[in-house]
């Protein structure tokens, strides 16, 4: 009676143990995974705020200059495009000041229109590569470093459909790229490299996050581009823009901004964005695509050795 007592008491005993153990593993892990998804939700929002500020200190200049040089700036490449707003406002680039960029407008005959993609892979590359193929269109993708394996087969299919692949910068982190000129090389050949191992392409383009002409460069961009000619490598800034990468943009004022301002230049460089958040650039990309293909004597074609450079700084 007692022995059965006790092993009953055992199996008690054991049971709150398991039950601990469990609820000790279960507990920190729920914890976990309810953290990670918060702190990947406010990181999105920090990005983006961080890409509105910029964009304002960028539109309004030096009254808010409120960021202290030390900060992350992620601005990505609207520093340049004032020239687009959310609200799809279309600006009159004879307004602006595109500070050297080249825009050859004397050429004769037929436009060239070039639309590039930045900051991918990402889980829309799938998407816009199929839109690209349904319209026999070649683009150019101006990517960065993600060595997540679920990205290989992404840079893998961009060159075998005959898209150009150039460089965005292996981290696409402002802080640490434009901190200084050792830093800018050594992340740019270390996506070179990684873009050669992963697709046996030597990539020969560039496009600098924020453009040639963003303010937050630590190194003179004059000194960065010296490296990229010693490199081989040729910068593509741009002088048409989805301004896919201010809130607010829809599918709408990204078809707008392209449609109405291709028009204006005989040779286009396209900027548009290849992220996970802008869901609103694949949905405007057929109709975009349909316009440009139906506009007279233009062409849609890939960035090649051949191709006049679009830069906001003119470094001769
Ligand atoms: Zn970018």
């Amino acid at each position: 009676m007692e022995s059965k007592q006790y092993s009953k008491r055992i199996r008690y005993l054991r049971r709150l143990i398991l039950t601990t153990v469990a609820a000790a593993c279960l507990i920190p892990t729920c914890i976990c995974v309810i953290l990670a998804i918060r702190y990947d939700r406010l990181s999105t929002k920090y990005e983006q705020s961080e890409a509105d500020l910029a964009w304002y200190r960028e539109k309004y200049g030096s009254e808010m200059e409120i960021l202290s040089s030390e900060e992350e700036v992620n601005t990505d490449d609207s520093s340049f495009t004032g020239a687009t707003t959310a609200e799809g406002m279309d600006v009159d680039y004879a307004t602006i000041d595109v500070s050297g960029a080249q825009n050859p407008e004397n050429i004769e005959g037929t436009r060239y229109v070039y639309l590039t993609f930045d900051d991918g892979p990402s889980t829309y590359t799938d998407d816009i590569l199929d839109i690209l193929a349904e319209y026999d269109v070649k683009a150019s993708f101006f990517v960065c470093g993600k060595p997540d394996a679920k990205y290989t087969d992404l840079y893998k299919r961009i060159v075998s459909e005959g898209h150009t692949l150039g460089m965005h910068s292996y981290s696409h982190k402002y802080s640490e790229i434009y901190s200084s000129l050792e830093s800018f090389k050594a992340d740019l050949d270390k996506l070179r490299i990684f873009l050669y191992e992963t697709t046996g392409v030597w990539a020969k383009f560039y496009r600098f996050p924020g453009g040639s002409s963003n303010t937050v460069t630590q190194v003179p961009v004059e000194e960065l581009v010296d490296y990229l000619d010693s490199s081989e490598v040729t910068f593509f800034d741009w002088n048409v823009s989805a301004g896919d990468d201010y809130n607010g943009a829809t599918k709408d004022t990204i078809y707008a901004n392209i449609v109405n301002n291709v028009p204006k230049f005989k040779h286009c460089v396209v900027l548009m964005h290849d992220a996970a958040d802008k869901k609103s650039t694949v949905d405007a990309l057929p109709e975009i695509i349909e316009a440009i293909q139906g506009m007279d004597d233009t062409v849609i074609v890939p960035i090649t050795d051949d191709t006049l450079p679009v830069q906001h700084i003119n470094n001769n």
